[in-house]
């Protein structure tokens, strides 16, 4: 096997917190969330702590912000995740063999750049070569490879494997890396900071990496068809503005509004029902409510019982 020609050098700070020796895992999650970021616990084989029976039901917190909510310790795997440091003890009190795990992507303010050896060693060799790799905090992994951390660049990035090129994974939005001082249950060799402190600064991605695995978003057709009167178009404007902008905890309440607006506008028949349903299901869809809850069709969901609402006025 080959060994990593590696020069993603450590730029050590004397910047932020210190604990002299960061030894157990108490004192690295400590570190890492004075950096910033969310941790949470794995099971020793590396895989998510099982789900409890309740949470384990089908249907039962499926959403992404049931999951944040979720009062149990470990369930929903990365949306476990958190900086509160009572629950992390308890996390780990509760899994003494767990291995620490931060969670990436916005929440944490953090891409991290995942090579898996060998053949990502390569691939991480090919990219310095072409200038794309910024020297940053990075971590050598249990297995061989490297997790090189950077900040967030702002909007969407998502995570996925090979993202950045062969055996390269992009660990982002909606991702996790298992941390320091974490042991590969398949090697028994320990995840280590490269240098001896993981409170380095984070770079920003080299602009280049980061058009590579952001690439803008295409662009999206407007919600509501130009095929209505401009009074009708306004209106229906307006409608969907607010449901776009309905904070989370709201998005439901404020679409049963949306659907009943426009279901005044069905009854004085201004639009079809059906082309109602239309613009508000792509709002739904775009401030992420699942078909099953806005209605997969006219009459159904929330979008069906908040038009029937208008339509009786
Ligand atoms: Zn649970
Ligand atoms: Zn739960």
């Amino acid at each position: 096997m080959t060994q990593p020609d590696i020069t993603v050098r450590a730029v050590v700070t004397t910047d932020g917190p210190h604990l002299p020796d960061p030894t157990t895992r108490q004192d690295y999650a400590r570190i890492y969330v004075d950096n910033g970021w969310k941790v949470f616990v794995l099971s020793p084989s590396k895989v998510p702590v099982a789900n409890c029976e309740e949470c384990a039901q089908p249907g039962y917190h499926d959403t992404v912000e049931e999951k944040e909510a979720c009062t149990c310790l470990t369930c929903h795997a990365l949306y476990a995740a958190t900086d509160d440091l009572d629950r992390i003890d308890a996390m780990l009190a509760r899994h003494p063999d767990g291995l620490l795990a931060i969670r990436t992507g916005a929440v944490s303010n953090l891409v991290v750049i995942d090579v898996d050896p060998p053949e990502g060693l390569a691939t991480l060799a090919n990219m310095k070569r072409a200038g794309v790799i910024r020297e940053t905090a990075a971590v050598r992994t249990g297995s061989g490879g490297w997790h090189l951390f950077y900040q967030h660049p702002g909007g969407k990035v998502l995570s996925g494997a090979g993202k950045a090129g062969p055996k390269v994974d992009v660990k982002a939005d909606g991702g996790y890396v298992v941390a320091p001082p974490s042991i590969h249950p398949r090697t028994g060799q320990p995840y280590t900071w490269y240098w001896d402190f993981p409170t380095a600064p984070r770079d920003v991605l080299h602009p280049r990496l980061r058009a590579h695995i952001q690439p803008p978003e295409p662009e999206r057709r407007p919600i509501v068809p130009r095929d209505y009167s401009t009074i009708t178009q306004n209106r229906l404007r307006g409608i969907v503005r607010t449901l776009l902008n309905a904070d989370n905890g709201h998005r439901n309440d404020t679409l049963h509004w949306a659907a009943a607006q426009a279901g005044e506008l069905v009854a004085s028949g201004e639009i079809t029902e059906q082309a109602a349903y239309e613009v508000l299901a792509e709002a739904a869809e775009r401030i992420g409510l699942p078909p099953s809850e806005y209605g997969s069709a006219p009459h159904r969901g929330t979008i069906g019982s908040g038009m029937r609402k208008g339509m009786r006025k």
